[in-house]
């Protein structure tokens, strides 16, 4: 079985490895940038981890302060992981509605704007690299590719982590520090990636990303 200091090292090689992919770009998302951080970012066990081996114990009590103290108590709770949605769309099994409103409310680790967490954000949150600047426009502007890639990095991420679960931050981050007291887990199970989702006409430009990919 993998070591967790080696699957944590995966998961940074994996974010390395995006930024070197999106870098040369012209995007307009950057530190201090927080519209798109919302009370309904989520995130994997593994992704959990890679931020309190990072923070280390006092890091991650802070974490938790801001949660408990920056809670929405109406947010995004995922009833479905991406792998699963995609082996449910293989098998042509229904998928759950999911509702997601962006005005639920900001992301408790966001402050004066700023995400406090930032150089060890989750990978959802490194993924809105939006073209236009999204709070004139409303929506981040992203290209059809770079929703491919992004799901495939999330099913890669979730693949990695399949012991794993999956949630809100909140709830995880409440969740896994123990606490019992508020937003009690609403975690779902990792899977497997059975296949990435990959329309035909992306196949032949990502597979020297999948290659890379499956190096690390
Ligand atoms: S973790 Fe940081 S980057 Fe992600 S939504 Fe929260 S404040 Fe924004």
């Amino acid at each position: 079985m993998e070591r967790a200091d080696e699957r944590l090292e995966r998961l940074s090689r994996l974010y390395a490895l995006y930024d070197r992919f999106m870098g040369p770009k012209e995007f307009f998302c950057h530190r201090g940038c927080s519209t798109c951080c919302t009370c309904n970012v989520t995130l994997t066990t593994l992704e959990v981890d890679y931020i309190r081996c990072h923070l280390g114990p006092e890091g991650t009590e802070a974490i938790v302060e801001r949660v408990r103290n920056n809670f929405s108590r109406k947010r995004f709770q995922p009833k479905i992981t991406l792998n699963g949605f995609a082996r449910a769309c293989m098998a042509g099994r229904q998928v759950p509605d999911e509702e997601n409103d962006p005005r639920w409310g900001t992301c408790p680790l966001l402050l004066d704007q700023v995400c406090t967490i930032y150089p060890v954000r989750p990978f959802g949150c490194r993924i809105l690299v939006s073209t236009d600047d999204c709070s004139h426009t409303g929506v981040a502007t992203l290209s059809e590719f770079t929703l491919t890639v992004n799901n495939v990095f999330m099913q890669y991420i979730e693949h990695m982590d399949c012991c794993g679960v999956y949630g809100n931050l909140s709830d995880m981050f409440l969740a896994l520090s123990g606490d019992e007291t508020e937003g009690l887990s609403v975690t779902i199970k990792n899977q497997e990636a059975k296949g990435f989702m990959v329309p035909p006409e992306h196949r032949q430009r990502i597979r020297p990303l999948l290659e890379e990919m499956t190096r690390i």
